[in-house]
């Protein structure tokens, strides 16, 4: 009866690991779901909005049969995604059952590989996170980085056996290109990284589905669904720290360009001759806003003899300073680390304003590792981006922290999974 292909969300199905697998009835044939899938999946994605939400607004939201509704919220009832709880109004004094998602009744793991860390978290479908990991990653070789990704995989799956949790999926971000479609590590220069087949990797090993995307699609994907941009159809996301790089969320859907390539807003040009770049160019906007080319220029200033209270934070060893004293310097006030953060303000606000020519986004929202010293670059960020938007006067333009702070990628690693049990593909 089911036909699926390992490749679609049947194998996200074959192994869901709720209450009753044997109720839920997915079919796929030629890559394309059956009409009852659909409806199921409008059905919950309408209660997952709307909780709690009643069988008659469900009709109204969704167009489907009251008859069709009654039928496929019975069967998610019964196999735990749905629950009954207590009665709503209505203009005609009859009081409707409300509907509501039940979180707990399945589990994600979600894994962010960053340049020097790999984080996992076990969350439920409220993004809630119940168990979290993280490991330093000092070997990225393939080898390596898989070993650990192994680590925090195992950990996670041996605390939701121990738990007692369903666990239907594991979503994976890291950065460069990636073949969202194959599972498949492009390019990834920090690691050296070519073709190489992470998500079969995972799958092969766990037996449960896969899903890869770049970190900064993924960061953006957790905001569009759980964060800072939830329910925003047009959104720049902008991941910075060692790298800078975005996501794009059109329309409601991810825009990744035919070679995955879209979002690269750490290489547009924001100074002509400014300092070289690792991508080969120069004056990108990640050459002058990563924390590594913030942090080297504060040395080289503290070197020159700027007077500057990070001195005394680092005992007058200016090649001691990192991204933490750039911070602690901002907050206690001191000059030289405010005008460096207002700097990168500056360059990030250009960046911004001609990304918002282009694309139009309701909303920009910044994340990554630079977190901590956001503070001190966003106000200038939006004003220069206000100041060079094209009709900025007329725009909506906000430019604000990600909602999920640390946490964003790896939420968004989850959300990978999480988008295929209520959604199409896109
Ligand atoms: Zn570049």
């Amino acid at each position: 009866m089911v036909q699926v292909s390992r490749a679609g969300l049947g194998d996200l199905i074959e192994n869901w690991g709720v209450t009753n697998p044997e109720v839920i009835t997915l079919q796929v044939s030629n890559g394309f779901s059956t009409v009852k899938e659909i409806n199921r999946r409008l059905i919950l994605e309408s209660i997952r909005v709307n909780s709690p939400t009643s069988r008659a607004d469900i009709a109204r939201e969704t167009g489907l049969h009251p008859s069709t509704i009654t039928r496929i919220v019975a069967s998610l009832i019964e196999e735990g995604l749905v629950r009954e709880e207590g009665v709503g109004e209505n203009d005609l004094g009859r009081k409707p059952i409300l509907l509501s998602l039940v979180p707990e009744a399945i589990h994600v793991i979600g894994v962010a590989i960053e340049s020097t860390f790999i984080s996992g978290v076990l969350a439920n479908l409220d993004a809630e996170i119940v168990a979290k990991i993280e490991v330093a990653l000092e070997d990225t070789s393939v080898d390596g980085v898989r070993g650990q990704l192994i680590e925090v995989v195992d950990y996670l799956l041996a605390w939701a056996k121990r738990h007692q949790v369903s666990v239907i999926g594991i979503g994976i971000a890291m950065h460069g290109i990636i073949d969202t479609s194959s599972g498949t590590s492009v390019f990834a220069p920090a690691y050296g990284w070519h073709d190489v087949p992470m998500a079969h990797f995972v799958n092969n090993r766990y037996k449960l589905p896969v899903r890869i995307d770049n970190n900064a699609n993924a960061m953006a994907l957790g905001e569009y669904w759980f964060g800072n941009g939830k329910g925003v159809d047009n959104l720049l996301v902008i991941k910075m720290g060692q790298a800078v790089g975005s996501g794009i969320v059109l329309d409601g859907k991810i825009f990744r360009g035919p070679d995955y390539l879209a979002g690269e807003i750490g290489h547009l040009t924001v100074m002509f001759d400014g300092p070289l770049c690792r991508c080969g160019n120069f004056g990108c906007l990640e050459a002058v806003t990563s924390i590594e080319s913030v942090v080297r220029k504060a040395r080289l200033q503290l070197k020159r003899g700027s007077s500057s209270a990070l001195l005394d934070l680092v005992h007058g060893e200016p090649d001691l300073l990192s991204f933490q004293e750039l911070c602690e310097g901002a907050k206690s006030g001191d000059r030289l680390a405010l005008e460096l953060w207002e700097e990168v303000g500056s360059h990030l606000g250009l960046a911004i304003a001609n990304t918002v020519n282009i694309l139009n986004p309701t909303k920009i929202l910044v994340g990554g590792d630079i977190y901590p010293a956001l503070d001190y670059i966003l106000p200038r960020a939006q004003e220069i981006a206000k100041l060079k938007a094209f009709g900025a006067s007329d725009r909506n333009l906000t430019v604000e922290r990600v909602g999920l702070g640390a946490d964003a990628v790896s939420i968004g690693a989850v959300t990978l999974i999480l988008r295929e049990i209520f959604q199409p593909l896109n």
